[in-house]
């Protein structure tokens, strides 16, 4: 069955709710993030029964797709191909996969893995609302949820805190995670709250907790991003640096990952896209590991990519039931056709 015969019959939306495991507290200069939320997905279906959903890239009137033949608005060797249908960039890759019955990862290449390796996104500074046990028992929630890596939000400095107290903290937290989980991945994530030197004090402080990743510690300026690799280079185990994630200039972070200056980009799951992920990662000299948080079904997504285009070791976990499968610190994709998951 090709995509050839299917032309496009509805598209509508619908809302899909998700839970985090617990109430999500502050990173280094947002509030809050709450207890899960709902969002908008779209379900696109064709005048021959078949039916693809996900998240948009943004929301757009779907109308003028209906009545278009859907050969001619996904290629299943190259994603979306008209820009009509860019925002239905997951539905369509949903739809074509389950037309063609396979797996979206397998109609990417199958370049990695369906097993896919996945750390909690989920330590955020809890500590500024519950002490060190909240981060302790947040730390013991996402082990027992099946994670064995760690993002530790950092940077309580910039705004929470008095500078020299929240880089005490951010220390005291790194080496107390090392300390409960020795055989753990620790990434760290500045949400660029860190100048150059304030970074250098913390990396300092936990210069033996071999750090897996370094996530953006400051904005992506060139100078301070060559003042981080070269005091790196120093170190005996080199942590991974990783940007890209917030408002990115695409060029410029593939330009850094070019001079050895970034070694993961980071550009979002849906605020990059799929087709856009499929385009970018041949041309990329660095890792990836496409941003996800905010939603768990954007980890599944995100485990796709990584099994489909390869070149992402690890992917992030948005702590939450019901979107993927999580076995011992690794997303298990199955081998059902599209995303492999029922619209909830
Ligand atoms: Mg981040």
């Amino acid at each position: 069955m090709t995509l050839a015969r299917h032309v496009i019959s509805s598209v509508t939306t619908t809302e899909i709710r998700y839970d985090y495991l617990r109430t999500i507290g502050r990173n280094s200069f947002l509030g809050s993030h709450g207890s899960g939320g709902s969002t908008t997905a779209y379900v696109v279906e064709t005048d021959r029964g078949a039916t693809g959903w996900g998240l948009p890239l943004y929301d757009a009137d779907p109308g003028p797709l209906v009545g278009r033949k859907l050969a001619e608005l996904i290629d299943p060797d190259r994603g979306v191909i008209d820009a009509a249908a860019e925002f239905l960039d997951y539905p369509l890759h949903d739809l074509a996969a389950r037309i063609l019955d396979v797996p979206v990862y397998e109609m990417l290449g199958a370049a990695g893995s369906p097993r896919v390796r996945c750390y909690s996104g989920g330590i955020y500074l809890d500590d500024l609302d519950g002490g060190l046990d909240a981060i302790r028992a947040n730390l013991a929630q996402d082990h027992a949820f099946g994670f064995r890596d760690f993002k530790l939000k950092i940077g309580r400095g910039h705004r929470w805190m008095d500078s020299h107290d929240g880089l005490r903290r951010d220390i005291e937290v790194t080496r107390l995670t090392r300390e409960l989980y020795p055989d753990a991945g620790i990434l760290v994530d500045g949400n660029d709250g860190f100048s150059v030197n304030t970074l250098f004090e913390y990396l300092d402080g936990v210069a033996d907790c071999d750090l897996y990743w370094i996530e953006e510690p400051f904005a992506e300026r060139r100078p301070d991003l060559e003042a981080l690799h070269e005091y790196l280079q120093k170190l005996p185990h080199r942590p991974k640096v990783a940007d890209g994630e917030y408002d990115p200039n695409v060029e410029h972070v593939l330009q850094l990952a070019r001079d050895g200056l970034v070694d993961v980009a980071l550009m979002d799951v849906t605020g990059h896209g799929l087709t856009a992920w499929r385009r970018t990662m041949p041309d990329l000299s660095a890792e990836a590991s496409p941003h996800a948080w905010g939603q768990p079904l954007k980890t599944l997504y995100a485990a796709h990519l990584a099994a489909g285009l390869g070149n992402i070791p690890i992917v992030e976990g948005v702590p939450g039931p019901g979107f993927y499968t999580l076995e011992d610190g690794h997303v298990v994709l199955s081998d059902e056709p599209g995303f492999g998951l029922t619209l909830p």
